[in-house]
């Protein structure tokens, strides 16, 4: 196996100096940050994006590469079809290109019932007009051929995509240098400073940055880091592995999955393949502190993680993890560089023998790689995207469910337009950042 690409030893690719003064900071370079600067930068706005470890090397990497509409929250449809127009513009812009195929996303119901709730999401997003469709069957063996038939049919949107998660984020990343913004790999921020209770400066372990407008767009860490601050959001962050095979022919250009596992075409020729439905939450503070958040996704049956004891030393919601820490000391952002999670090689293993199980006739796969992500979860499975009523000057947008990397392209759009005080074309009310503690009850979005 040749290991996952994404770790420390990767070199410095974004090495910027860091400016006394800038209008935006960006803190994190995964997907969300990264289009976040770019969209500053094409607007002729100065902005610094800083990052601990490397640019996508935490989730924006280490996902799966769907770009679905499929099974999206109705307040992020609109954003999503907007997502797709910039992913097709990255396609053309980037030399090389980012991957971009329209493959289109199956659901496969291994239970019945399965079938009824995607005629309860297709009932949803009805007003948007989408190809999703259920497959009947006999529709899914014509459509599936190398597949046995287990599954009762499907939901299929088949102008669904997929980009590449090795390449796409430092692609974009490198437009968005070439237009302006300033990157710098390995530069945590540790804190905010403020002045009459709104942001004044960012301060990272390589110096302070005078700023009245900063982004958050931490992934994992952004609980923590807004803790820090004395504000909270209920974000915890979930394990989910992850296997390439090596080169193998082509049984379906389609990405799908059912409630065991999922697939998906890879550029270089082979397939991601993944355990689904199984995401481990290690209990920490932070897991207790929200118990009663997550209730209702509880009660709905969203809430299926598995439960592991403690995190290891390190991770966002670790016992040991500290909540507090001097400016100018090292902060936990910088004890952990990049959060490689070890993969549950247990789940990897079952993984295969369903994989064989469902596709008989196609060669068994040589895994290349396999890798873990530490998903950001919220407890009613959408995003958290606002300016904070709290903390003048700062925007939060993170949050992101397990599908940032899809919709990602146009919440940093939005992110930037937020940032500005624009208009930013779409109702982001569902996203709000106190919805949690204002006293409005919440719905937890789909979990088809
Ligand atoms: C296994 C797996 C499969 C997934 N599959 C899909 C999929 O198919 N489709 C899809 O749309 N989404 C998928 N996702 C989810 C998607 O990858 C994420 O929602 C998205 O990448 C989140 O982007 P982000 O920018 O918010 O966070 P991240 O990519 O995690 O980036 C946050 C960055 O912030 C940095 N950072 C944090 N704190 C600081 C600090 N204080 N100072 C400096 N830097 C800091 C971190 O180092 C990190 O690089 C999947 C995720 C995983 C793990």
């Amino acid at each position: 196996m040749t290991g996952f690409p994404f770790t420390e030893a990767m070199p410095i690719r974004f090495a910027s100096d860091l400016p006394a003064r800038t209008e935006v900071v960006v803190i994190g370079g995964g997907v969300i940050g990264v289009c976040t600067a770019l969209f500053l930068a094409r607007q002729g706005v100065p902005v610094v994006l800083l990052e601990k470890g490397r640019i996508a090397a935490e989730q924006s990497s280490r996902n799966w590469g769907w770009v679905r509409v499929q099974g999206r929250d109705a307040a992020e449809i609109p954003i999503l079809l907007e997502a797709r127009e910039h992913w097709q513009a990255f396609e053309q812009q980037i030399e090389g290109g980012v991957g971009l195929t329209t493959c289109g996303v199956l659901y496969l119901a291994d239970k019945a019932g399965h079938i009824a709730g995607y005629e309860g999401w297709l009932a949803e997003a009805a007003p948007f007009d989408l190809d999703s469709h259920i497959l009947s069957k006999a529709q899914l063996t014509e459509l599936l051929p190398a597949a046995q038939p287990l599954w009762h049919g499907a939901l299929y949107t088949p102008s669904d995509m997929r980009a590449e998660p090795w390449v796409a984020v430092p692609r974009i990343a490198d437009l968005a240098r070439e237009a302006g913004a300033r990157i710098v790999e390995g530069c945590a921020v540790r804190t905010l400073e403020t002045t009459g209770g709104a942001v004044s400066s960012v301060v990272t372990e390589k110096g302070e940055i005078k700023t009245s407008s900063v982004v958050l767009a931490g992934g994992a860490w952004s609980r923590l880091f807004l803790r820090r601050m004395g504000l909270d959001i209920p974000q915890l962050s979930v394990r989910s592995s992850a296997m390439a095979t090596a080169e193998m022919p082509e049984f379906t250009s389609i990405s799908g999955g059912d409630s065991t596992f999922s697939f998906r075409r890879r550029a270089d020729g082979g397939y991601t393949i993944t355990p689904a439905g199984f995401s481990e939450l290690f209990v920490g503070p932070d897991a207790f502190r929200s118990l009663r958040d997550y209730l209702p996704l509880l009660r709905q049956g969203g809430f299926d993680y598995k439960l592991r004891a403690a995190a290891p030393a390190g991770y966002p919601d670790a016992w040991g993890t500290p909540r507090r820490w001097s400016a100018d000391a090292q902060s936990p952002f910088e004890r952990m560089r990049i959060l490689n999670p070890t993969p549950n090689a247990g789940a990897l293993a079952r993984l295969l023998y369903r994989f064989r199980q469902a596709f008989p006739g196609v060669d068994t796969p040589v895994p290349k790689a396999t890798w873990a992500g530490m998903i950001d979860a919220m407890p009613d499975v959408v995003p958290v995207v606002d300016r904070v009523d709290a903390l003048p000057g700062l925007t939060v947008s993170t949050g992101m469910c397990g599908h940032g990397f899809g919709i990602g392209p146009a919440f940093g759009r939005i992110t930037a337009a937020l940032v500005q005080g624009d208009d930013t074309g779409h109702d982001l009310s569902r996203f709000r950042f106190d919805r949690f503690r204002d006293g409005t009850p919440f719905q937890p979005g789909p979990t088809i």
